[in-house]
């Protein structure tokens, strides 16, 4: 078989679905590539793993550096193989365009689970953008459902934006927390613990194990201030320590819980209905600005330094730029 045949969308995807991991792995790759010769293919890829993908339930976990979520995902991971499930492990590191895969999806860090024969881990992927990385992440979890994996861990570090990305690919958002330090301190916005469906108070344990308690106390008073879910679900707020495996089961039997309640109601269709739309929206505004910037890139830069030299105010000078774009055609005479 030649090498262009291995990357042929039928070749994968047959393969894949018989459980080969190397063809998932190669249909990730695939679905990762930025070369335009590529994305026809991977884009038939997806058409082909669509029908068999949406049978798995997809968590993203989130929470600040050090506080443990390759940890967890070790522990939470194994216990899942344990009870027959398959887990693929992807990440979003919003830094790796720079340095790649240096924080996240690391995978000597989740040594025991990267040997798990029912566990498949990658690492993130590189790209320019949030959004351009988040989309393949987000394809990445239709071709490991349709692959067979059935519970789909997504990580991503909690600095910012990535959380909303994560969210909008996910049935089930976890935030991880330290004991102790609060929201400011640990660099969480108060926004991304409202946007959690469950918390989890993580390093439970030694000298800690009270000061665990009494944030998780602090934490669960907190939800119950914030406005209703749409899952119109409590949050569960746990703890745990997943270095030394406890409060694992707890964590699988709360989850198992919401996927149960949101599959009965109905929420689940509507979540990832809703996130399909988000994605449709996201996709068309990251297709459009790099078309704007292509093609207008000069014009930008040319009202970025009007701007950056106070001679233009920053609306009127997108203003300038819109005026352009609706008449078709960058300036002349601008360098
Ligand atoms: P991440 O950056 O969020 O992925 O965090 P890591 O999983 O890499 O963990 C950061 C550090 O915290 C490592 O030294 C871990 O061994 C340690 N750690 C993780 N979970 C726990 C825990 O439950 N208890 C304790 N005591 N340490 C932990």
């Amino acid at each position: 078989m030649n090498p262009r045949d291995e990357l042929a969308p039928d070749v994968l995807f047959r393969a894949l679905r018989q459980g080969d991991r190397v063809a998932l792995g190669r249909a990730i790759t695939l679905v990762e590539s930025t070369l335009p010769a590529h994305r026809e293919q991977a884009a038939e890829l997806v058409s082909l793993c669509l029908p068999f993908s949406g049978q798995g339930f997809r968590i993203g976990i989130s929470g600040a550096p050090g506080v443990g979520k390759s940890t967890f995902i070790e522990a939470f991971g194994s216990l899942l193989t344990l009870r027959g499930h398959r887990v693929a492990v992807l990440a979003i590191d919003p830094s790796s365009g720079l340095n790649r895969g240096s924080i996240l999806g690391d995978k000597t860090r989740m040594d025991r689970l990267s040997r798990d024969p029912a566990a498949f881990i990658r690492p993130s992927p590189a790209g320019s953008t949030l959004g351009g990385v988040a989309r393949k992440t987000r394809e990445a979890i239709l071709l490991c459902e349709a692959a067979g994996y059935d519970r789909v861990l997504v990580e991503t570090v909690g600095v910012g934006q990535s959380e909303t990305a994560v969210q909008a690919m996910t049935d089930l958002f976890l935030l991880l927390l330290l004991p102790g330090a609060g929201d400011e301190l640990q660099g969480i916005k108060r926004g991304v613990v409202e946007m959690a469906d469950m918390i989890l108070v993580n390093k439970a344990d030694g000298a800690r194990a009270a000061l665990a308690e009494e944030s998780r106390l602090q934490y669960l008073r907190a939800v119950h201030l914030f406005p209703e879910k749409e899952s119109g679900l409590q949050v569960p707020v746990l703890k745990a320590s997943a270095l030394e495996h406890s409060g694992m089961e707890e964590v699988f039997q709360k989850m198992e819980e919401f996927r149960t309640a949101v599959q009965a109601s109905g929420y689940l269709i509507d979540r990832r209905r809703e996130q399909a739309g988000w994605w449709l929206k996201e996709s068309l505004m990251d297709q459009l600005s790099g078309w704007v910037f292509e093609r207008f890139g000069k014009d930008f830069t040319h009202w970025e330094r009007e701007v950056l030299e106070g001679r233009s105010s920053p609306f009127r000078a997108a203003d300038a730029i819109m005026a352009l774009i609706r008449g078709g055609e960058p300036s002349e005479d601008v360098s």
